[in-house]
Formats: structure tokens, C-alpha cells, sequence
């Protein structure tokens, strides 16, 4: 990945994008915004909703960089925001050159990532007005991650992208998809006081839920899991604190 990004000015043309959602109020805090899903990603989650955007290999049917501008274009004065997710936004080269476009339109610019690559985050940060990134696992518990990403590793590229976050000053939510079979408890809790300690005031609890017609294995979450006392604990710990459980 790493030499990629450092060959110069890509054009912005060449974002692979797998989808766009045209207006959405609920994907950049009190925006409205036009959320771009870069196609690739190298992380496999046990719940992913999006499988078919994880390879980088552009597919029948995607949406394109061209149409996104057009979009833009007419939506000028309507949409505050433009969100880049994925798949994994930073997976792709393009993505500087993307959120140039977007901001020569006086537009903001916000960015889903779970920090798989925290080099190319660093060249960007300065550019984004907002971040939700999805912390897949207790920090630092690499076996955890393991667990939950399905590939060799991922919790160095969070550490290390977390950290260029924080120290950003740049408005972020810290989000963690959680499922009793991939999460006890205690790990909830470890992942949460975690982020309180290293300077989260914003954290999402996203109860996993089950996407029609897509197979994970993971059975729907039933009752109150992970219940009335750990969401009370969790409230204790941020500023803000959001449970989402659909
Ligand atoms: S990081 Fe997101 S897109 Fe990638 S596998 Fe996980 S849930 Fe799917």
C-alpha cells in the first residue's frame, strides 16, 4: 500500500466508487450529506453488511467519480457534506484528490474508517471536518481483532490511526459494532473506558443487527443485550453516548 501514496496528484476521476447514497440525514451529524462508498477493503468482518464492495476490482454496476461530480453539481446549496465509507475509504489512492473536489465545492467532508491505514489517513486529517471510526475490537488486543476482522491483523493500524485522529482535534465518533458471539461484556466495557481514557467524547454502542437475505452467521441480537447497567455505565464514561441498536 504504502508507495502508493506518494506518487503525486492522482485524479480524482480514478475514486473506485461502489455506491452512492444521494441525501442522507443520518450519516454526518446534523448534515445533510451525500455519502460516496470507495469500493475495496482488507479487512473481513464476521458481520460485514457490505461484502460485495471488499474487492478493490471494479464490478458490474458501479457507481463512478463522474456521476458523483454531476451529482454535486446539482445539489449545490442543498447538501452541506460529502461522507466518504466503504468498504474502506483509505484503501484507495484517489481519495486525496476526492476530497479536494469536494471542498473547492465549499462543501464539508466527512470520512467512515475502521484506520486500516493510518499513512494515508495522516495525508488527509488536516482535510476532513468529521470522522466516525469504527473501533472493531478492544484496542490493543490484537486477537480480538483477528476475531472480529477475520485477517491477520489490524489493531497496530488502528492504534496508530487513532492516535492521528485524536491529536487532529478534528470532531470524530468512536463506533463499535457489537454481538454477544464477538464480544463479552467485559470486553464492551474494556473497549469503552479504553476510549474515554484516550480522549473519546463521542461513542456510538451499535447493537449488531441482521441485514435481510445476507448470511453471517451471527444470529439477531434478542432483548436488552448488553443491558441496563453496562448502557448506564457506558453513559458515565463520554460526553455523548449513543446506543443504536437498529
Ligand atoms: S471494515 Fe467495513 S467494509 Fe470492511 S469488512 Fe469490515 S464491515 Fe466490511
Amino acid at each position: 500500500m504504502s508507495q502508493e501514496f506518494n506518487k503525486g496528484a492522482v485524479r480524482a476521476c480514478q475514486l473506485r466508487v461502489a455506491a452512492v447514497t444521494p441525501f442522507t440525514s443520518i450519516d454526518y451529524p446534523g448534515k445533510l450529506s451525500a455519502v460516496v462508498f470507495v469500493r475495496g477493503c482488507p479487512w473481513r468482518c464476521v458481520y460485514c453488511h457490505n461484502p460485495w464492495m471488499q474487492a478493490r476490482a471494479p464490478q458490474p454496476g458501479d457507481e463512478s467519480w463522474e456521476r458523483v461530480e454531476r451529482l454535486l453539481a446539482r445539489r449545490q446549496g442543498l447538501l452541506d457534506a460529502v461522507v466518504f465509507s466503504g468498504g474502506e475509504p483509505c484503501v484507495d489512492p484517489a481519495l486525496s484528490c476526492a476530497i479536494d473536489a469536494v471542498k473547492s465545492r465549499g462543501m464539508l467532508v466527512g470520512l467512515h474508517t475502521g484506520g486500516a491505514y493510518p499513512r494515508h489517513l495522516r495525508e488527509i486529517i488536516d482535510r476532513l471536518d468529521w470522522v466516525g471510526l469504527d473501533v472493531k475490537a478492544v484496542p490493543g488486543d490484537e486477537a480480538h481483532f483477528q476475531r472480529v476482522l477475520q485477517v491477520a491483523s489490524g489493531s497496530e493500524a488502528f492504534l496508530e490511526s487513532y492516535e492521528i485522529i485524536r491529536s487532529s482535534g478534528v470532531a470524530f465518533e468512536a463506533r463499535s459494532t457489537v454481538h454477544p458471539a464477538l464480544f463479552s461484556i467485559e470486553q464492551v466495557l474494556e473497549t469503552a473506558k479504553w476510549l474515554a481514557e484516550h480522549g473519546t467524547q463521542t461513542f456510538a454502542l451499535q447493537i449488531y443487527r441482521k441485514a435481510p437475505g445476507l448470511e453471517t452467521g451471527l444470529d439477531p441480537v434478542t432483548g436488552d443485550w448488553p443491558g441496563e447497567a453496562v448502557e448506564k455505565e457506558l453513559q458515565s464514561l463520554f460526553k455523548n453516548f449513543i446506543l443504536r441498536r437498529n
